[in-house]
């Protein structure tokens, strides 16, 4: 009896031999004088069949849903069993036990979504609750190859700061030894001080905390967030063309990864390597709303729209209102009501935002005065601007917004591992 672990995947390639596997029942059914496994690992799962009179036999008819168990025995050609082969046990053994009956069952889908996530370590049993976390993981992964390819920095910046980097009230405040800090909502400041520093490029996947007291479908109060900062950009529609990259790239992993989308998740989305551009005001007279102002129901009609005009699932969007971007967002020189910044809209949902960042010292210190900001107050971050800053731009992608959209979930509570939101804490 061979003594090394095989995975599930891995057995038609034992085909006539015997094998050795450890892993979850997944389901079990007992025919007259069979007893059929489903044996499951994190490769796959395989059948495997107990037959009356074989001595692990009795306990086999025992076993129940979610048993972790060991399994010995010979690998045969099964035409009828999924993968083409079976294991004929000649030993079983129970690992663990499992309770009954579980508190979810994993198996169904149409669960409600709280009790998946109250329950999120079986939740994340099913096929497509793996699926998503896969996607996560190659997402991720991918990014990274992609910004080392194109020689950026990976950083990686603290998240407990003792001042808000925005001015926002949108920080959760700590207690820092006596002191007040706060978790940081992004790593804005960070990354421009590493464009002070003279190394041009940076990138960290890192996490983000906002202090928003959101319950829709499309905010976490904790999220990944994929930010990167690029020094001596043109413009910020330059800026821009890294985060469609980036969207581009996962999207391909993530298809690679699953295999393609099959029944779990739909089609993946079409994002062009040279997707279409349009400011806010061409954005809201394609949607018939001139002088709109993007909310989140026109980014939805702008996402239809384009697909429509376009065939493109992404959009650039340019040019928001000065208003309505924060103080270190460069103006438009012609019309300073206007700003260097874009969004990215994915199947109609931003999830990404950037700009090419105001560099000179004097117009930052006035775009403060105008948000109505102290510039005393942020002293720390304007000295980085008095000594060489380099023009530069850069965005943040949410990570967990992304799969959502790539994988066309309806929630982005379903695309992180424990998802913190105003009410939720636990698991
Ligand atoms: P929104 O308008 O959707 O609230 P925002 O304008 O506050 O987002 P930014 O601060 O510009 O977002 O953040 C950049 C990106 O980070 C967003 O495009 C989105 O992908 C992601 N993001 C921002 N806030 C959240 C959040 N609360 N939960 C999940 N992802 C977020």
């Amino acid at each position: 009896m061979e003594s090394r672990r095989v995975l599930a995947a891995e057995t038609p390639s034992h085909a006539g031999g015997a094998v050795r596997l450890m892993g979850w029942v997944s389901r079990i059914r007992v025919l007259g004088g069979i007893v059929f496994l489903e044996l499951r690992d994190r490769s796959g799962s395989v059948q495997v069949v107990v037959r009356r009179g074989a001595p692990c036999f009795d306990l086999a008819r025992r076993l129940s849903r979610d048993y972790v168990v060991a399994v010995e025995g010979e690998v045969r050609r099964e035409e009828r069993a999924p993968g083409g082969v079976e294991v004929v046990a000649s030993r079983v053994s129970v690992l663990n036990e499992a309770e009954k009956p579980l508190p979810l069952d994993y198996s169904k889908s149409g669960n409600p979504l709280n009790l998946r996530l109250d329950w999120r370590f079986l939740d994340l049993r099913s096929p497509r609750s793996q699926a998503v976390m896969r996607a996560l993981a190659e997402a991720a992964h991918a990014v990274r190859e992609y910004f080392r390819s194109q020689g950026f920095l990976e950083i990686f910046t603290p998240k407990i700061i003792g001042q808000a980097s925005e001015g926002g009230a949108d920080v959760f405040p700590l207690v820092y030894f006596g002191r007040e800090a706060f978790l940081a909502q992004s790593p804005q400041l960070y990354k421009q001080l590493m464009m002070a520093t003279g190394v041009e490029r940076v990138y960290e996947i890192g996490v983000a905390f906002r202090a928003e007291e959101h319950r829709g479908p499309r905010h976490l109060c904790e999220f990944r967030s994929i930010d990167y900062e690029v020094s001596f950009v043109k413009d910020h529609l330059e800026v821009a063309r890294y985060s469609v990259e980036v969207v581009r790239r996962a999207v391909e992993a993530v298809t690679r990864a699953l295999g393609g989308f099959g029944e779990m998740f739909g089609e993946p989305p079409v994002v062009p390597a040279d997707p279409p551009v349009l400011n806010v005001e061409e954005a809201c007279r394609l949607i018939g709303r001139p002088g709109c102002s993007m909310t989140a129901e026109e980014e939805e009609l702008l996402g239809e729209a384009v697909r429509r005009e376009y065939g493109s699932d992404l959009v650039v969007v340019t040019e928001y209102p000065w208003s309505d971007r924060p103080f270190y967002t460069m103006r438009l020189p012609e019309d300073l009501s206007k700003t260097r910044s874009f969004d990215i809209i994915l199947r109609g949902l931003e999830v990404a935002s950037g700009s090419q960042r105001e560099h000179r010292y004097d117009v930052l210190v006035a775009q403060l005065k105008e948000k109505g900001l102290d510039p005393s107050s942020f002293k720390f971050y304007l000295d980085h601007f008095k000594y060489g800053m380099p023009p530069h731009g850069g965005a943040g992608i949410g990570l967990e917004r992304l799969v959502k959209q790539i994988l066309g979930l309806r929630n982005i509570r379903e695309a992180v591992l424990a998802p913190r939101d105003p009410e939720r804490l636990t698991p």
